[in-house]
């Protein structure tokens, strides 16, 4: 019960500090604090955690083949599976309540619910960083190049392909130490607070970095934030990001396997050192990439 109590406290204060996922200076100093707090509730549906996707299959009555997936406010992309059935990635926001919600086929003016879900608590790390102000605070100029940057990636990211490109699960770029897991929050100077919601993985400049999955290069340029940075939509409105690149190796447009080499590792854009900084977005929201990994190793068992 304290434990529900203090992760209740901690989602309030990650909500409170806003839903804006700006990626700040890199790299922790000190882990402060590890814990995993499971619920109590038996599960009634699937069960998933905030920042967590999952890999579902559903029953799809005949005639509703063309229906529209909503999942909470939003549309889901979902394809034909095996006969009678079609499958989705339902991507929980690291955001997300702590709650019981549904997926429901809609067709018209008619609704059938197909799945539902049980978010279960889950606390993060943490970890303690100490920062130079100076070099968190942008310039007018330094600000209004991030936000026009911002404007070209919410662009890129409605534009992901109504069918996947991959055929086979997911895959880390690296197999290399991770310095920063997904979720990690951030305590700056003690005070400051945000949320790294992605994976770095450890990598001196020049490493190549492959693609986690087939895919379509959407934006392979430098960034304000991530340096040379490397966008993959993989369809179904899953992307990855590989940021901080010392080289891109790749160009928008162009069709990439798994495996194929996209880029090479760096500390370019606002890094304090070389590493690799990759991360998972569904449906507008990053999550764990391990998830996507564990999840479509489902979708591709026989
Ligand atoms: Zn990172």
């Amino acid at each position: 019960m304290k434990n529900r109590l203090l992760l209740c406290l901690f989602i309030m204060s990650a909500c409170s500090s806003g839903l804006k996922q700006q990626p700040i200076a890199e790299n922790p100093v000190q882990v402060i604090e590890e814990k995993v707090v499971q619920s109590e509730v038996s599960p009634t549906g699937v069960q998933t955690f905030p920042g967590r996707v999952r890999w579902v299959s559903f029953v799809v009555p005949k005639g509703w083949e063309g229906a529209r997936l909503k999942c909470k406010d939003q549309f889901i992309k979902h394809v034909p599976y095996r006969p009678g059935f079609h499958y989705a990635y339902i991507a929980e926001t690291y955001f997300s309540d702590v709650e019981k919600h549904s997926c429901a086929l809609k067709l018209k003016d008619r609704e059938i619910p197909v799945i539902e879900f049980l978010v279960k608590p889950y606390a993060y790390k943490s970890e303690k960083l100490k920062v130079d102000y100076r070099k968190i605070s942008l310039s007018k100029k330094d600000q209004k190049r991030a936000a026009r940057e911002q404007r070209i990636l919410n662009e890129i990211y409605t534009q992901s392909a109504a069918t996947p490109y991959f055929s086979t699960p997911f895959r880390a770029p690296l197999t290399s130490h991770i310095t920063s897991v997904y979720g990690t929050r951030r305590v700056y100077n003690n005070a400051h607070r945000g949320q790294h919601l992605g994976t770095d993985f450890r990598a001196a400049v020049g490493v190549p970095i492959p693609a986690t999955n087939r895919g379509k290069v959407l934006f392979a340029d430098d960034l304000f934030y991530t340096g040379w940075t490397v966008i993959i939509d993989h369809g179904l409105d899953i992307f990855s990001v590989y940021g901080h690149l010392s080289e891109v190796k790749t160009e928008a447009g162009a069709i990439v396997n798994g495996g194929d080499i996209i880029g090479l590792s760096g500390s370019t854009g606002r890094s304090s050192g070389p590493h690799l900084h990759w991360g998972i977005k569904i449906h507008g929201n990053y999550v764990d990439g391990y998830s996507l990994i564990e999840e479509s190793e489902k979708q591709f068992r026989k």
